[in-house]
């Protein structure tokens, strides 16, 4: 059985007592029979701190970004083994947001993901069409090629350590959807893509989220989807009342 995950994409958000003061509420809220995995993702300077405050909580902390490199000289930069020896073991790469802005490649997101599985982290791998490749109908064709030149470079065995998140941009922090019908059609390819180069085993088990506009309103016609294993939250998941009521939904 695939695993249901929500992940909360923090962004830019919450500094340090804002961080606590969320998680607290979290913590708090999280109903005990929750099925759904969940994970949070705080900025780099507040992961330790939410590391510790979780610690034998069922939330598991994630890091929005991770350096290719094992160190040197690269100001401002993190690596695996810093994420790793603060107890993170979890890392979103491929964001939208890191690609638009930061100019983040697919080469550049592949070598990213093979440091981050060498380091034994589990990586949320994003990727999604931007408006005028739907419009275009070129939407499948993007989603594969990103899969291909991001992520199927990976071993076959590494694949447990995978989680995919589809996040059609023009759906991202613009308050638009995919409707379920548009998510499940293209979940569905996902897992076929994934199927013709690792096999039914790998396409079977990996955990396929949706992201963009993703709220308590719609959650639940969403994850309906046979292949919709979850989200990865924006926005929503900045208050716990929001976020929770997505968990629940999944
Ligand atoms: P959103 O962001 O839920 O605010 O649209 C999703 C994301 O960027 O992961």
């Amino acid at each position: 059985m695939r695993k249901k995950i929500v992940a909360g994409n923090w962004k830019m958000h919450k500094n340090a007592a804002q961080t606590a003061e969320l998680l607290n509420e979290l913590v708090a809220k999280l109903p005990a029979d929750t099925t759904a995995q969940v994970i949070v993702a705080p900025t780099f300077v507040n992961l330790a701190a939410a590391v510790s405050q979780l610690e034998g909580k069922a939330i598991t902390v994630a890091a929005q970004n991770v350096h290719q490199a094992e160190g040197g000289a690269f100001t401002g930069e993190i690596t695996a083994d810093m994420l790793t020896s603060v107890g993170v073991n979890t890392v979103i790469l491929g964001h939208s947001e890191r690609r638009a802005i930061f100019h983040e490649s697919d080469a550049l997101i592949a070598e990213k993901v093979n440091t981050a599985l060498k380091h034994d982290m589990t990586v949320i791998f994003c990727f999604g069409e931007e408006l005028k490749d739907r419009q275009d109908k070129q939407h499948f064709n993007i989603v594969e090629n990103q899969l291909r030149d991001g992520l199927f470079q990976i071993e076959k065995g590494s694949w447990s350590k995978v989680v995919l998140a589809y996040e059609p941009v023009w759906a991202i922090g613009t308050g638009e959807t995919a409707s379920p019908e548009q998510a499940q059609e293209m979940h569905e390819f996902i897992r076929e893509t994934v199927r013709k180069v690792f096999g039914a085993e790998v396409a079977d088990e990996v955990s396929i989220l949706y992201g963009g506009s993703v709220k308590p309103e719609n959650a639940v016609e969403i994850f309906s989807k046979p292949d919709v294993d979850g989200g990865l939250i924006g926005g929503a998941a900045l208050k716990a009342d929001d976020f929770l009521a997505i968990v629940k939904a999944a």
